[in-house]
């Protein structure tokens, strides 16, 4: 497997070269899952959160797929914002530019005429639901040589009230055209708009705040199978009221667990796939509500828990592999905040999670807590690891 770059996600070279020009070489997750398919013309339903790089995810597809001399405007981009229009604006002239299409903003508090004859003129416009439905009421904009349509911050749009316009405008656009659905979430109302303007959409989600592992204090703690119980109960008592994450294999485990931190007078909660919806929620209620402040939780059960408090995540079990790692102790440290992760390492689990560690660049956190990286038994299968983290 080589380096993915947005060439080989189908870009072309002027795109390509415009992107490089500032910086921006590697692919984002988002982008990577979203290119081919948008490339392709297909519909795409995308969940990704702030800063994930959703922009040139819709932004390149559409770029490439606009015949500049073809009519205006062919492509449509949806945003809840005047700060978002013409930031995303600013994003998409940049690339737009390679190919020789304009791109233009509407948004309100500006004078309507100028704004409509440039948006007229733009093969890419950006806009507020409100200022767009204005300007094709008043007959200054026609909307049925629009190609493609992206609905960007989709969750934000409807928050904020949008939806009856939004509704309007995509009645107004031809039937036969690509839609792109991009939103931090797609539960509830918005996934049900999703679905229904979009057709036969691809499914794209991502999570790069679990992809980095950076803000966090990792720590690695030699224990044995009698002592491991006594230290994560020392630890939670240097969690000072901060949540704590405690993961556990399995099931099972977590219920032993849970009964033994309460036979050593510590009251926590537990998560995990025998317990019905309604228990998995009261706990988690008694979790976030500070009420408890240390869950037990096998990887499943903890899947998409989010919570902004979370100060430690302690791994009583260690992670099957790296990514693992990353999944679980990226519940911490997030938005900045600083988190701690803590694994504790029975002696045979110790060349395994030596090898988590080497893959992660922990390797002196491994070290410094007295134990040693075994040397890889790995065969190196990528070319170019991704910064020496990925590709093993
Ligand atoms: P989102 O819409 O998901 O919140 P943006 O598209 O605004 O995210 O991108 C967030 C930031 O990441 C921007 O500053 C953008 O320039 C930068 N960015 C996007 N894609 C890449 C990339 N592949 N490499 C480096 N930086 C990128
Ligand atoms: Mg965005």
């Amino acid at each position: 497997m080589s380096e993915t770059t947005f060439r080989s996600l189908g870009a072309s070279a002027p795109v390509a070269d415009a992107l490089a020009q500032r910086g921006i070489t590697t692919p984002f997750e988002i982008q990577e899952l979203v290119v081919p398919d948008a490339l392709a013309g297909q519909d795409v339903l995308a969940k990704a959160p702030t800063g994930s790089g959703k922009t040139l995810a819709f932004g390149i597809p559409l770029v490439e797929r606009i015949d500049p001399n073809g009519p205006t405007p062919a492509a449509l981009v949806l945003v809840p914002t005047r700060e978002l229009a013409s930031q995303v604006g600013e994003v998409l002239e940049n690339v737009a530019a390679a190919r020789g299409l304009r791109v233009a903003t509407a948004y309100g508090g500006v004078g309507l005429r100028d704004q409509a004859k440039r948006a007229a003129n733009a093969h890419l416009l950006v806009a507020t639901p409100g200022r767009l439905e204005d300007l094709a009421n008043r007959r200054l904009l026609s909307l049925d040589k629009i190609q493609a349509l992206v609905l960007d911050e989709a969750d934000r749009m409807l928050d904020m009230g949008f939806q009856p316009q939004v509704d309007r405008i995509v009645r107004r656009l031809p039937a036969k055209r690509q839609t792109m659905f991009f939103s931090a979430t797609l539960d509830g109302e918005v996934g049900r708009l999703a679905r229904s303007y979009t057709d036969d959409p691809a499914r794209h989600e991502a999570n790069p705040e679990a992809e980095t592992v950076e803000e966090v204090d990792h720590q690695f703690v030699q224990v044995t199978p009698e002592t491991k119980v006594q230290t994560l109960v020392d630890l939670l008592g240097q969690a000072e009221g901060g949540h704590a994450l405690v993961f556990v294999r399995t099931r099972r485990g977590a219920d032993r667990l849970l009964a033994k931190l309460r036979e050593r007078g510590v009251s926590a909660v537990a998560m995990h796939g025998d317990m019905t919806q309604q228990a998995r929620e009261k706990a988690w209620a008694r979790f976030e509500s500070g009420k408890v402040t240390t869950l037990v939780a096998t990887d499943v059960a903890a899947r998409g828990l989010d919570l902004q408090s979370i100060t430690y995540v302690i791994n009583f079990d260690p992670p099957d592999d790296n990514k693992g790692y990353v999944h679980r102790v990226g519940r911490t440290g997030r938005a900045g905040r600083a988190g701690t992760g803590v694994t504790l390492v029975t002696r045979d689990q110790q060349a395994d999670v030596s090898r988590i560690a080497a893959r992660l660049d922990l390797r002196e956190e491994f070290t410094s807590s007295g134990m040693t990286v075994a040397p890889p038994k790995l065969v190196y299968t990528s070319r170019k690891g991704r910064g020496g983290r990925r590709g093993w």
